[in-house]
This record gives structure tokens, C-alpha cells and sequence, in this order.
């Protein structure tokens, strides 16, 4: 797909389909469970081994069942990373192959060169797993199976004509913040701002206006919304299909504010529609995305967060990397979560947001902001290398009475999950009944706080006040018979459910 024809006819693919192709190359190696629920959409069929979609032409994967009644033959890799496969048509007499719409979407896939996700299934029910092969060219077929060419992890491809290709969804930027005027309404309504520095702009409404209303008659459509970018020239290396993130000056704060995303987005040819309002009474539209993965932010997010000069440079957008559309979604999942309040249909769509945008499933690696806070005070203390005895020497010092807010790194945290933060590092985020430590699978140790006399008792949030617990005796603490026999500063004796613990609550052990 390093052809200028290849990449615009895969720019030509719905969106949906461009994010099920994209879901298999970031996938490609790893192993799943029945792939249905996938933010991009079904990517493979139950009934049948070849999925074409009802909404295309082509083929969009091939699954190899262990069970399946045809003839199954192994992938052979290379010692590049690319691979072969021959994957056998749907029905047994290979004369009749082009009676099956299956097989035909394949051949369409094969003479258009667009790529087919491949699974291989790799245990049988009831705990069915496949293993996903990635993206492959079709570039064949013999005597029943089609010939199929996979992509090396590092994303080349041998075409069947003996040239190499590049998977474009290596190579193409996913990520763009763009820069929207700003719009009072949540750029849901035509909003003219009476301060906008061009005389223009203070007689007419700017196209992006409308950009999250995503019910436009006559313009947006089940599956898509389109908006509008007022860029100098449109971005050359974006998508196909990218997430362009939104950003606005806020001209009643004079703060710039990441506000929104449009995900599995392409720009589109210049499209004018009438729509009273605007000058001439006409709408201009340049951009289209998924509404499935499209959204306002309910809890704007401060620019000055991610960059100390201006995000957008003038001629209105900038091509950005993961890392920062990483984080911009993982303050903006934070931020849901502490503006209270379930938002759960909001939380889950950012997630899947988060899981495309990234190609990494959004973990929640914590149940509540103070965890949030603990593990981010533990990173801070951890990077600047403070000894366990400065911490010691902190917790000493530290009094009921001392205010119920640090600052961090210019960030406020709660007091008592700094408190937390350094127990849990002076105690080697190990349970102090049974050792456990348990690991997380991106880096770093969870454990949990207990208070001995609980807060609702009017216990302190002081370290001889504190046990870190692993997960079940936490419970088996708050919840079960437990008779105290002795408690002092430096120790505490207990019976719990039965069995006797005794607990060094010093904070450093001589
Ligand atoms: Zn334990």
C-alpha cells in the first residue's frame, strides 16, 4: 500500500472499515477472544469463515476455524516478519467458487489490492480463542485457495507481482489537533462573537459552528457527522482514518481548551450546503468522522497542560504523536470520573475512543481519584529519589492539624493520600498480615490502605493509624471479628476471624 493509488482507494473505504483494518494491524501477533465487540465493529463473521460485510463490496477478514471442514494449511512465515497463507475458498469444487458472494468479495479484494484481517483460531470452544495473524494482501488463488500475503510486524508486504508494499496505517499521522473558533454553545449552535479580531468573523458565523451537532438535516447521517476546519491548506500526511482533536480559545476565560474529538475522521472534498445563517446562506464542510467516536468533551481540558506556547499554529492545525492523544483521552477519562456523577454511556465511549486512538484497551488501572492520586504521588517521590528516612522524617513530623492539601508539582493533591503514598513505599506495597505484593501489569505495585480505627470513628489519617493491606485482608479487616489485645505507637496485636496477627507499625525498622 505504498502507492498513491493504494492509499487513496483505502481513503475511499468507509471509516468503518479503514478502523476494522487498522484493529488488525495493531492487533497483529496477539490473541483474542471472539473479536465482536470491538470499538471498530463486528471484524469477523460466526457463520461464515469469510466475513464481507453487508455494507461493502470486499471482504473485510478470513477466520480459520479448528474445526472447519475444508483443507487447512498452516501460515509459513519468513524470516523478514512478512508472511504466506493459503486460505481455502467457501464450498469444495473450485469451479464453482464465484458462485458464493463470499468468495467473489474476495476477488474484489484481490483485483482493488484492499487488505483482509486474518484470524486463525486457536483453541475450540467453549473457551474459543484465535490468534490474530494481521493484515494481508490477496494476491492469488490456485486450485481452491486464495493466496494470501501478510504484513511483517514492522508493516511491509510482498505484492503477488514480486514488488513490496507498506502498510499504510504505519506510516500515515493518526493524530491532529485542530483550531476551532470559539462557540459559546458547544458548537452547537451559530454563535458570532461580537470581539472576534476579523471583521468577518464578526458578521458571520464560522462553518465550525455546527461541528457537535451531530444531527445536521440533510448532512449527517446515521454513522457520521461532518464539521468543518478552517485550515490554510488541509493536512497532506492525515489518516486514513485519523482522530482530530479540537482546541478553542475560550474568549471569556482568554484560556485555550482542548474541547472535543472526531475519531476514525478524513478530510473530505469541499462540500457546500445551503443552511440559512451562514454567509450566503451556505454551510462549508471539509472534515467527516464516526459518531460512534466522536464527541464533545463534557469537561473541557486546560492547553496549557500539554504545551507552554501555543498548541494550533496559525495556519490552523498540527499533526500530534500517541503519547499526547494518549494522554489528552486519559486526563479527559480522569476528569469524567472526578466531575462526579456516573457518566457511564460518556466514560464507555471514550474509552473506546481511547482503545482506537491508541490501539491499546483503556485499563482501568485505578477505582477511584484517590488511588489516582496515590499511585501519581508515588511516581512523583519514586523519580525524585527521597529516601525512605526523609520520608520516615516527613510522616514524624506530620500533625492532624496540618493542612488538608499538598501541593505537587504544581498540582494539589488530598493530604491524606500523600500519607498513604509514603506508607505504602515505606511498607513495600506489601500486605502487612500475609507479604503479598501483587504486581500490575504496566509497572508498579497495588495495594490498598486500612484504618485501624475507622474514619467514621473519627480515626486519623496518621501512620500509626494505617495498615497497607492486600485486597481480601483489607475486607477481612473492615469486615470480619477482629478483637485488638494491644496497641501501641509502634506495634499492634489483634485477633482476626481467629488468627493472631501482630503488626510493626514503626516506620522504620531499626
Ligand atoms: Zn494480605
Amino acid at each position: 500500500m505504498a502507492t498513491a493509488n493504494d492509499e487513496k482507494m483505502i481513503a475511499g473505504l468507509p471509516t468503518q472499515h479503514q478502523a476494522a483494518l487498522r484493529w488488525f494491524s495493531e492487533n497483529a501477533g496477539g490473541e483474542c477472544q471472539w473479536p465482536g465487540s470491538s470499538p471498530a465493529g463486528l471484524l469477523a463473521s460466526r457463520a461464515k469463515g469469510i466475513y464481507k460485510p453487508r455494507w461493502s463490496k470486499y471482504a473485510l477478514s478470513v477466520r480459520q476455524a479448528v474445526n472447519s471442514p475444508y483443507p487447512n494449511l498452516e501460515p509459513s512465515p519468513r524470516a523478514d516478519g512478512t508472511w504466506a497463507y493459503s486460505y481455502f475458498q467457501e464450498g469444495k469444487d473450485p469451479h464453482l467458487r464465484d458462485s458464493r458472494y463470499t468468495n467473489r468479495a474476495l476477488v474484489a479484494c484481490w483485483h482493488d489490492r484492499v487488505p483482509i484481517g486474518v484470524l486463525k483460531q486457536v483453541s475450540g470452544r467453549p473457551k474459543a480463542r484465535y490468534r490474530v495473524l494481521g493484515l494481508a494482501l490477496v494476491t492469488g488463488w490456485k486450485k481452491g485457495y486464495f493466496l494470501l500475503e501478510g504484513f511483517s510486524p514492522s508493516g511491509t508486504v510482498n505484492h503477488g507481482d514480486g514488488t513490496r508494499a507498506q502498510d499504510w496505517s504505519r506510516t500515515a499521522p493518526k493524530h491532529l489537533i485542530a483550531n476551532i473558533t470559539w462557540n459559546r454553545h458547544g458548537w452547537r449552535n451559530l454563535y458570532v462573537d461580537p470581539r472576534a479580531g476579523h471583521r468577518y468573523a464578526r458578521k458571520y458565523p464560522g462553518h465550525e459552528s455546527l461541528n457537535f451537532d451531530f444531527s445536521k438535516k440533510g448532512i449527517d447521517t446515521a454513522d457520521e457527522v461532518y464539521g468543518h476546519i478552517a485550515w490554510t491548506r488541509p493536512p497532506a500526511k492525515f489518516g486514513p482514518p485519523g482522530f482530530i482533536f479540537f482546541y478553542s480559545r475560550n474568549l471569556d476565560t482568554g484560556g485555550g481548551e482542548i474541547v472535543g474529538v472526531y475519531g476514525n475522521a478524513r478530510i473530505t472534498d469541499r462540500r457546500k450546503v445551503p443552511c440559512s445563517g451562514f454567509h450566503n446562506n451556505v454551510l462549508e464542510l471539509n472534515v467527516a468522522a464516526q459518531k460512534s467516536l466522536s464527541m464533545l468533551f463534557p469537561v473541557p481540558l486546560r492547553a496549557s497542560r500539554y504545551s507552554n506556547g501555543r498548541l494550533v499554529p496559525q495556519c490552523g492545525f498540527t499533526y500530534i504523536g500517541k503519547t499526547l492523544a494518549d494522554g489528552i483521552l486519559r486526563d479527559e477519562i480522569h476528569a469524567l470520573h472526578t466531575a462526579g456523577g456516573p457518566r457511564l454511556p460518556e466514560l464507555q465511549k471514550l474509552k473506546n475512543i481511547y482503545s482506537l486512538a491508541t490501539g491499546k484497551n483503556y485499563q482501568d488501572d485505578y477505582q477511584d481519584d484517590d488511588l489516582q492520586q496515590q499511585e501519581e504521588i508515588v511516581g512523583h517521590l519514586q523519580i525524585q529519589k527521597v529516601s525512605r528516612q526523609s520520608i520516615a522524617e516527613e510522616l514524624r513530623r506530620l500533625r492532624p492539624t496540618d493542612p488538608q492539601t499538598v501541593t505537587i508539582r504544581a498540582k494539589a493533591y488530598k493530604r491524606d493520600n500523600k500519607t498513604i503514598a509514603q506508607l505504602k513505599i515505606l511498607r513495600g506495597f506489601k500486605c502487612q498480615l500475609c507479604q503479598t505484593q501483587i504486581r500490575k501489569r504496566n509497572g508498579g505495585f497495588y495495594a490498598e490502605a486500612a484504618h485501624i480505627t475507622p474514619k467514621s470513628r473519627r480515626g486519623l489519617e496518621m501512620p500509626d493509624n494505617i495498615l497497607i493491606l492486600c485486597p481480601n485482608h483489607h475486607k477481612e479487616f473492615d469486615l470480619g471479628d477482629r478483637k485488638i489485645t494491644s496497641r501501641l505507637q509502634e506495634k499492634i496485636e489483634f485477633y482476626l476471624n481467629g488468627r493472631f496477627f501482630k503488626v510493626d507499625l514503626r516506620l522504620l525498622r531499626q
